[in-house]
């Protein structure tokens, strides 16, 4: 039995949609399935770790990396920058590993450029309410970032078009499912499963 390339995934969503705790989920359920760690140039928040949530560097170091060509797409988000290096990605996805970029619409149509057979995924919360909400109940930001955060919100919802797949984070539970369910049906494809069931196709039709 031969292992399958795996299949690399950009998923994006406006900031308090709930993408981080459902890839999370969805990684606790399915640990083969990677997720990229970027670099930013943002502050740490609270109880975030380097090397975990994100690479946080300074300036002078991204726009170094930048030169170096490290960066399969950089874009600039809220005034920090952020980046998907491309260390290890090729790897990861020889090694059949499906692969997570959590990545805002900019970086997304730069990877959809270079890699064409990345599947898109958008997450979009059930209001516009229930979205303030969510900002609000982080307690981290003033009302000014979080009325700047909305507007950035509902520009960055209208990409949702250039996405593969769309999935409403009404219920939680369903929302993982949905995105399971993307997942799963991605590994039934006649290439992946040609690939994965060689052995059986060629007894098959012997
Ligand atoms: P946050 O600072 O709230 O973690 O993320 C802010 C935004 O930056 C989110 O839309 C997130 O998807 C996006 N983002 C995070 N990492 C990257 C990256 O490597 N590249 C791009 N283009 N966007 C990213």
């Amino acid at each position: 039995m031969t292992h399958s390339t795996g299949t690399l995934y950009i998923i994006s969503a406006p900031s308090g949609a709930g993408k981080t705790s459902l890839v999370k989920a969805l990684i606790d359920a399915q640990p083969q399935i990677r997720v990229s760690v970027s670099h930013t140039t943002r502050a740490m928040r609270p109880g975030e770790v380097d090397g975990v949530n994100y690479h946080f560097v300074d300036r002078e170091e991204f726009v170094r990396m930048i030169e170096h060509g490290d960066f399969l797409e950089q874009a600039e988000v809220f005034g920090n920058l952020y980046g998907t290096s491309q260390s290890r990605l090729q790897q990861t996805l020889d090694e059949g590993h499906d692969l997570i970029l959590e990545i805002d619409w900019q970086g997304a149509e730069q990877v959809r450029k270079l890699m064409p057979h990345a599947r898109s995924i958008f997450i979009l919360p059930p209001t516009q309410q229930a979205l303030r909400q969510r900002l609000t109940n982080r307690g981290q930001d003033s009302d000014e970032i979080i009325e700047g955060r909305m507007r950035e919100a509902v520009s960055e919802m209208s990409h949702y078009v250039e996405y593969d797949y769309v999935i409403i984070n009404d219920d939680f539970a369903t929302a993982l499912e949905d995105l399971k369910a993307i997942f799963r049906a991605n590994l039934l494809s006649q290439e992946h499963q040609q690939q994965r069931h060689t052995e059986l196709l060629t007894q098959l039709l012997a």
